[in-house]
């Protein structure tokens, strides 16, 4: 389909049909599509020009604003993507601690730089490509592969390879093969694994950040990375990513230290504008409590419905993110996710389509709400599913 336009909970395709929106752009939209403070924010800012290749005040609101949610970013510095930040981020440890591997999670994805194109999750679980041709042996030769929630299979790493092991890259909260939650004490083990052997933590949280909770997976289990990596809702629909973590390791990026890292758009001032008046909108008094329990509303509807029709599936929520597993078991890592009956997934994603509803094609991307989703809209989207599982 073609999008014609976007309009709160809603998109509307070219030939004028309309669907109920639980991709939103893959998670950035959650004040809902075309919000008229950010469209507003962004209308003014492109009055005073679209990029200046210097730095600009939004830069520092939008830093102060993300330091206020996340202390741990002490400092940081703004890119254009995901997959930009997690790839400075890295290449900053690895600068930093003069250490060459890093540790990355099976069914975890970072986006699509070559280092992290190792048995990701997302859309490359779904077309069942592990790695992606293009990606040169060299490339990731210094990548080495744990398992999700299996802490043994970090310390053999740590064992093996110890002091050359520069970061440990995870999404706290997995979301990208189907939402995944860490087992308890999974994230303190890592905290105590990285610190011991002198890696560096780095918290992907470019689409958990302001998702899980405002203030990131970090703040729901009180753990503090290195690093961390953000995106997705800080550009509120604008191209945006960032990396920031304590200052002694920020210090070491060029101009005031040795590694470099610079971008012709980084700090672009339209898409300042577009994420600080969403993190705004998300801080407004009762907004981050009225997302969650929308959020809480979709997952206990779908899953009463799938009951109702004998269909085995486990729908998981936390903050505004959430998934629809067929099977009986939540997963817990990359191979328990890929059991699920993707073929009943399909059906399921076809039949919701067929009545307006769109959710991710694919069973390994979670659902995103946004706080547009009204009461109506989620009671029509339950009775959607309603009869989507009946069909099943
Ligand atoms: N990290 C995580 C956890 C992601 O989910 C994604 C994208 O989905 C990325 C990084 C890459 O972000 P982008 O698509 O903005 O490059």
């Amino acid at each position: 389909i073609f999008i014609q336009k976007g309009e709160g909970p809603c998109i509307f395709d070219v030939d004028g049909n309309r669907y109920i929106d639980y991709v939103l752009s893959w998670g950035p939209l959650v004040l809902g599509h075309a919000d008229l403070r950010v469209i507003e924010a962004v209308t003014t800012a492109s009055r005073l020009g679209t990029s200046y290749g210097a730095p600009c005040p939004a830069e520092v609101e939008l830093a102060t604003l993300v330091r206020s949610l996340m202390p741990t970013m002490e400092m940081m510095r703004f890119v254009n993507s995901g997959t930009e930040a997690t790839m400075s981020a890295l290449r900053l440890a690895r600068g930093f601690t003069r250490r060459e591997k890093i540790i990355k999670f099976k069914g975890n994805y970072h986006g699509h730089s070559d280092m992290l194109l190792v048995q990701g999750g997302s859309g490359m679980g779904t077309l069942g490509v592990p790695d992606s041709p293009g990606v040169t042996n060299a490339a990731v030769a210094d990548t080495l592969v744990a398992v999700y929630n299996d802490i043994d299979s970090v310390s053999s790493l740590f064992e093996e390879y110890g002091n050359s092991v520069a970061a440990v890259i995870v999404e706290p909260v997995a979301a990208n093969m189907g939402l995944v939650l860490p087992e308890r004490g999974f994230l303190g083990k890592l905290r105590e694994l990285t610190r011991k052997h002198g890696a560096l933590l780095v918290f992907d949280e470019v689409l958990t950040g302001f998702r899980v909770h405002p203030g990131g997976a970090q703040a729901v289990f009180g753990i503090k990375p290195d690093l961390t990596t953000i995106g997705k809702v800080l550009g509120g629909g604008l191209p945006v990513g960032a990396y920031g973590g304590r200052r002694e390791i920020m210090e070491e990026l060029a101009p005031a230290g040795p590694v470099y890292q610079a971008g012709t758009l980084s700090g672009n001032p339209l898409a300042m504008a577009a994420g600080i008046a969403t993190l705004k909108g998300l801080m407004e008094k009762g907004a981050w409590s009225a997302l969650e329990e929308s959020c809480q509303v979709l997952v206990t509807g779908l899953q009463e419905e799938a009951s109702k029709c004998r269909v085995p599936v486990s729908v998981i929520g936390m903050g505004s993110l959430f998934s629809i597993y067929f099977g009986r078991q939540n997963p817990n890592d990359w191979d328990s996710a890929a059991q699920g009956n993707s073929r009943h997934y399909a059906s399921f994603f076809k039949a919701m389509f067929e009545r307006s509803v769109y959710f991710a094609p694919s069973p390994f991307e979670v659902g995103f709400v946004s706080t547009k989703h009204t009461e109506a809209i989620l009671e029509e989207t339950i009775e959607s599913a309603r009869a989507s599982f009946a069909l099943l």
